[in-house]
């Protein structure tokens, strides 16, 4: 392979032509078996496809490649990566995560506690203090989110991977918010990256993935390929190769959103009708100056803003908005808008008046448009 920086190798799948047909793009392999030669060895790289097949490994190494992981593994959607680094955790193991994060992953985890399959704890996203007293040498995984759903909470990673090392721990974190053409999880200490490869990955709201990269080949990560290939959480091949034509346009997508979120996120600073913008390229935001450090090609398309008036004027507001779709999910091409509570439930933390914008490619202009229009129809 050349020295190409990792946006070339993006956008051409790492360069990867047919050799049979010297096609630019690469087949599509639906086979779940593969046939031996005479010898009996094996011709190509698998037997069988719940493993992964050609297409799943060729997609499994751009992903890696991106992350500088030595390998990465695709599976079926980000909460089955999650669920395998969570049945990696040995019986009654200790578990940190945090109070904020995806909601769906911290059910998963109360859930495993509830049944005493692990004991957790959970600390405020970036507060480095409980982070620091909650772990012992028992623990055996920290799992951090960053940017954290839905306030965009800021942890350091290179700082939360010391403390995980200090006991012991693996540090893994969720950084689909923060993809890797902006942030390289691995190189500031994390041991686990994980994405939802349905958002910014693909990025046009079309394949449910997800993704596991480690940065060295160790005990645990052959515990998690144990687990993935034996629970066989994989994407099927038509998905991995949508994948992969997404994941080309990644850093362009990238750019456009993270720009268009933070014009956005600026102009509506001071705005009637909103009482925050949460949004970690502003330099109000708490995680700042350690996201610039971390985030270094941009702060992503996700900000919250909280609407003066409480859980019914965010509710008309995310029913008011004519361009950004009334729907859950993020990191696509089309900007979406969500009214966080209703969808969490009761017990969640998030606020009530918190609505969730992803910024997708469209005209900033419009969207900024469309957020006052709503704004105007919620609370004017
Ligand atoms: C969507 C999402 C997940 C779950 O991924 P799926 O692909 O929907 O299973 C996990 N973490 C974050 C931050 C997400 O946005």
């Amino acid at each position: 392979m050349t020295n190409a920086s990792r946006t070339t190798l993006t956008v051409q799948a790492m360069h990867e032509i047919d050799r049979l047909t010297g096609a630019v793009i690469p087949p599509i392999h639906p086979a779940t078996t593969y046939a031996r030669g005479s010898d009996n060895q094996l011709i190509g790289e698998t037997d069988y496809r719940r493993p992964g097949g050609p297409t799943e490994f060729q997609a499994a190494r751009v992903l890696a490649m991106l992350e500088g992981a030595p390998e990465a593994k695709l599976f079926s959607s980000g909460m089955a990566a999650i669920a395998a680094v969570v049945e990696s955790v040995p019986t009654g193991g200790h578990v940190i995560a945090q109070t904020e994060m995806y909601y769906g992953a911290k059910l998963l985890l109360q859930r495993a506690a509830a049944k005493k399959r692990i004991t957790l704890n959970l600390v405020e996203p970036g507060d480095l203090h409980a982070l620091t007293a909650a772990a012992r040498p028992e623990t055996d995984l920290i799992w951090i989110e960053s940017p954290a759903n839905p306030s965009w909470a800021i942890v350091d990673i290179a700082k939360a991977a010391d403390i995980a090392h200090a006991v012991g721990a693996t540090l893994g974190i969720d950084s689909t918010c923060a993809p890797p053409c902006t942030t390289q999880a691995l190189a500031l200490g994390a041991d686990i990256v994980m994405h939802s490869a349905t958002k910014y990955l693909n990025g046009h709201s079309d394949v449910l993935a997800g993704v596991l990269a480690t940065r060295a080949v160790d005990e645990r990560w052959a515990e998690i390929g144990e687990i993935h290939s034996k629970t066989g959480a994989v994407p099927g091949a038509f998905e991995t190769w949508l994948l992969m034509r997404g994941l080309r346009t990644l850093w362009v997508r990238f750019e456009r959103q993270s720009a268009s979120a933070l014009a956005i996120a600026n102009a509506l600073q001071g705005e009637p009708g909103i009482d925050a913008v949460l949004y970690p390229g502003l330099a109000g935001h708490p995680g700042h100056d350690i996201a610039a450090g971390q985030m270094t090609n941009g702060f992503g398309g996700m900000l919250s803003l909280r609407i003066a008036g409480g859980y019914p004027a965010a509710a008309k507001f995310a029913a008011s908005t004519r361009l950004f779709i009334q729907a859950t999910s993020l990191g696509g091409v089309e900007s979406l808008v969500e009214h966080r509570k209703p969808i969490e439930g009761p017990e969640s933390p998030t606020p009530d008046n918190l609505v969730r914008l992803s910024v997708g490619l469209e005209d900033a202009g419009d969207l900024l448009d469309d957020i006052r229009a709503a704004l105007a129809a919620a609370t004017g």
